[in-house]
């Protein structure tokens, strides 16, 4: 797809903010597996964490090709970086947007359009992953309209830092679709604690953590949407921002893609340049052909979504994040390669590349799960 002028200027900007204020200290800030405060003032200042804000609530408003564009061009100095722009997409902005009060919108839309806070979604439990219904977390409604809730989520990002954590709990025993709900909880409130954080192999600077729930008292208006439809809920908010995973996914690889060519011109063995081998310049132009199909993929499955066809919204959406993560996965995998045992030093971004990767094929649904999507809606 092409552009706007409007969509390039966004796309130029971000990959000369990317080049001055990310790729400097991306490989520190994963090093340090330390949370880049720098960052989010700036992103905050830049109007990234609030995209999609309507303008009626003070937001830059935005389309879905735009965040992807922001979170393509960040992911191109860090997976971290990406993922901390428009995190509060799924967090804060698409919920309120499409299941809050109008209140909930006045008080959380404008909150999100100061461009101040983090938001965090907490659906995993040690226990229900991928089987997001065998949650055990527990919200109960009291006589006076509010909810006492017990349990405990890991791997939430942001975790540690999250003014706000989107809860999914158990409002009822039986059905998901019908017995979990979604509310937003302010972190400050009592009996909400913050767990272990994990140590993992990669996008560092994003911190993961325990989240503890222990007869946390939640008034009425923390739901979001109606009690026992938060499982419903989440499926059509997770839908719709799932191609911003493959944004990230894309600029990873195509990073990778560009910094694998400029090699196998400039890296000499046997008297030529590495690129001269036909064993590298297939590995490039397989790298190149995956790439294109991935990007144009992406951007097509954006631009549906943008024109409000939702008709094959969880079909396009799945394969808009289970292929293009596994391009990206492929693409850094063999940048590593073209690079030897530079690839596998710390000293370049391409061991660092392949490791930020992997985790795109695990979360919000791992690819498995997506096939599995795709695979029954094909048969349906
Ligand atoms: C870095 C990181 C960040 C995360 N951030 C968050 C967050 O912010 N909020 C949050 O709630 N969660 C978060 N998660 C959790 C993530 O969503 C889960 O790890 C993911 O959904 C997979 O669940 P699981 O780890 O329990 O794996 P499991 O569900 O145990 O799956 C294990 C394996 O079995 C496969 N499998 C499972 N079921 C099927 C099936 N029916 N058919 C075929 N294969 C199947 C899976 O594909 C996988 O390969 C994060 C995870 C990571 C690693």
């Amino acid at each position: 797809m092409r552009f706007t002028e409007e969509q390039t200027a966004l796309r130029d900007s971000l990959r000369r903010m990317t080049n001055e204020q990310i790729k400097p200290i991306a490989g520190e800030v994963d090093d340090n597996d330390r949370f880049p405060v720098e960052w989010k003032k700036l992103f905050g200042e830049m109007g990234l964490l609030q995209m999609w804000v309507p303008e009626e609530y003070g937001g830059p408003g935005g389309d879905l090709v735009s965040v992807c564009i922001a979170k393509e061009e960040t992911a191109r100095g860090s997976l971290a970086a990406s993922t901390l722009v428009c995190n509060n997409s799924i967090g804060l902005i698409l919920p309120v947007m499409h299941f809050g009060t109008e209140a909930q919108k006045e008080k959380y839309l404008r909150l999100s359009a100061s461009g101040q806070v983090v938001a965090a979604v907490a659906m995993t439990e040690p226990q229900a992953g991928s089987d997001v219904a065998g949650m055990k977390t527990r919200a109960v409604r009291q006589a006076d309209g509010s909810y006492v809730v017990n349990g405990m989520k890991n791997w939430i990002t942001w975790g540690e830092v999250a003014d706000y954590v989107l809860l999914f709990a158990k409002t009822g025993d039986g059905p998901a679709h019908e017995n979990i709900s979604a509310f937003l909880v302010d972190t400050k409130t009592p009996g909400f604690r913050v767990g272990r954080k994990e140590r993992k192999m990669g996008r560092n600077g994003a911190p993961n953590n325990e989240l503890y729930f222990e007869n946390m008292v939640l008034p009425s208006d923390a739901l979001v949407g109606e009690e026992g439809k938060g499982f419903t809920a989440c499926m059509r908010i997770l839908d719709l921002n799932r191609p911003t995973i493959g944004a990230s996914a894309l600029g990873l690889a195509q990073e990778a893609f560009e910094l694998s060519v400029a090699y196998c011109k400039e890296r000499k063995a046997f008297g030529k340049s590495i690129g001269q081998f036909q064993g590298m310049q297939f590995k490039l132009a397989d790298m190149a052909m995956k790439l294109e199909a991935a990007r144009q993929m992406l951007y097509g499955i954006c631009e549906e979504i943008d024109a409000g066809d939702y008709s094959r919204l969880q079909t396009i959406a799945s394969m808009s994040k289970c292929y293009v993560t596994d391009v990206a996965m492929e693409v850094t995998t063999e940048a590593v390669q073209i690079f030897g045992g530079n690839g596998y030093s710390k000293e370049y971004p391409l061991e660092r590349m392949m490791r930020d990767a992997k985790v795109l094929q695990i979360i919000e649904g791992t690819n498995e799960i997506h096939r599995m999507v795709i695979g029954r809606n094909l048969v349906r």
